[in-house]
């Protein structure tokens, strides 16, 4: 059944081909997972160069780091990134509302970990090249075909490509998803802004691999220290509408600097002395999740990760869905033998599970945009609340962060399909 070369095994004479949009997250984890399942894929990557040394970090949940092993891609993001066991939450006037385990751990004690997004990606990367799968950089997708055995991609810059199938990994402003529906909804502000940085040479308050989050008066905080001492954080000035990225790019870096430190200004918190410690504080974006894409795929061409349901980074899930998406589709490939039903069968396994995911994300989203009744009601209840929902350790986000993908069970038998670890 997990043949080298399933095409050979559904009655083709070649190995199957797939063209893998997107070198970010999701891509590089479905080439994995596609090479694994027996078919040939080719990355095709918008930006010219490998995107190193920008963007801030994230977290990579227990069930991402099951999923990635179930295509042996856990150790390189492992070896980047570091544990991260447990989440503090404060208001801003310093009063404790929150403290919980940030999910649970794999039998050999591997639990959720922080990595910057450099390096997540890089991991990937490397570790697909390494496997002998190409990535062409420079070839942004702008149109997309079926041509009734297989699919062809057209780039901006002229060229194009063939395959078997069209895997669209290209995140939340998704071309693919755009020609695989063109009525298909854009990406959905949230309400707030999101920007980081890494402060040397300052200690805070607290246990170093411990993320401490304060909803502050007037902005969202959050911080960690890494095991070298560098403290990590995020900030989430809220905003009611988006500026759009272009005009976020034309605050200059000094005056970002100077709205981060009032906007924190009277909180019990070490933001302020964070920031006056960063020497780069990272590009501000503006933060989206995806309303319901109705239309995952096509006979041919199917949308994974950000693409077909982008995540509030709220919930702390976005790269792990994606990761998951992207392994559901190896297996799905491998085991139904013709393409459509294979990825009508990945949108059955994914859909429920994802749109949960979605809504815990704008359900935490609330909390940090909510008006002085929210706020009120937030700081009155969360502690008694977060004591009851993790009593007797129990886990209220158990069903996130215990999904668990067995590359070896078959998908085609209902009965067997991936689901949560016990425990
Ligand atoms: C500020 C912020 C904080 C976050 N925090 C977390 C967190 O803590 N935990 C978590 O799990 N998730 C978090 N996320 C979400 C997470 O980053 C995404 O969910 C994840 O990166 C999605 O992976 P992806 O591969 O689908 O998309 P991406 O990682 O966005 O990759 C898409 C790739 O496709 C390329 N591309 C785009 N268009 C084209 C085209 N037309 N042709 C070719 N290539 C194209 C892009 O250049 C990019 O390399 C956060 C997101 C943001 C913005």
């Amino acid at each position: 059944m997990r043949t080298a070369d399933n095409g050979a095994a559904s009655g083709g004479a070649r190995k199957r081909t797939a063209l893998v949009i997107g070198c970010g997250v999701a891509g590089p984890v479905a080439a994995a997972a596609l090479q694994k399942a027996g078919i040939e894929p080719v990355i095709y990557e918008a930006h010219p160069v490998a995107a190193e040394g920008v963007g801030a970090f994230l977290g990579v949940g227990l069930n991402g780091i099951d999923a990635l092993r179930a295509v042996e891609l856990d150790k390189p993001v492992l070896a980047r990134g570091f544990p991260l066991p447990r989440l503090v939450i404060f208001n801003g006037a310093g009063k404790l509302l929150a403290d919980f385990p940030n999910g649970g751990t794999l039998p050999d004690g591997t639990g959720a970990i922080t990595i910057s997004r450099p390096d997540l990606y890089s991991a990937l990367r490397d570790e697909v090249v390494a496997r002998g799968v190409r990535i062409e950089h420079g070839k942004r997708l702008v149109h997309a075909e079926e041509t009734g055995g297989g699919v062809r991609a057209q780039f901006a810059d002229g060229g194009t490509a063939e395959a078997d199938l069209l895997v669209g990994a290209d995140g939340i402003h998704s071309a693919v998803r755009a020609v695989i529906d063109p009525t298909a909804p854009d990406a959905r502000y949230v309400g707030f802004l999101n920007t980081a940085g890494y402060a040397r040479g300052i200690e805070v308050p607290g246990e170093p691999l411990v993320n401490y989050l304060v909803f502050g008066k007037r902005s969202f905080f959050g911080w960690l220290t890494a095991p070298d001492g560098v403290v990590w954080w995020f900030a989430n000035p809220p905003r009611a509408d988006d500026p759009g990225p272009q005009r976020l790019a034309a605050i200059s870096s000094d005056e970002w600097r100077a709205q981060l430190l009032e906007s924190f200004a009277g909180d019990a918190s070490p933001a302020q002395a964070l920031i006056r410690h960063t020497e780069h504080i990272i590009a501000s974006v503006p933060t989206y999740d995806m309303p319901v894409v109705p239309n995952w795929h096509t006979e041919r061409m199917v949308i994974i990760g950000d693409a077909a349901h982008a995540v509030s980074p709220s919930a702390g899930q976005g790269a792990s869905m994606s990761i998951e998406d992207a392994v559901t589709l190896g297996k799905c490939l491998r085991d139904v033998p013709e393409v459509a039903p294979a990825l009508a069968r990945y949108e059955v396994l994914r859909r429920d599970r994802v749109q949960r995911v979605v809504a815990q994300g704008r359900s935490n989203d609330r909390g940090k945009t909510g008006g002085p009744v929210v706020r009120f009601f937030r700081d009155l209840f969360m502690p008694l609340a977060t004591r009851r929902m993790f009593r007797d350790g129990r886990d209220p986000f158990r069903w996130i962060w215990s999904h668990h993908i067995d590359w070896d069970e078959p998908i085609n038998q209902p009965a067997a399909r991936s689901g949560n670890r016990p425990g």
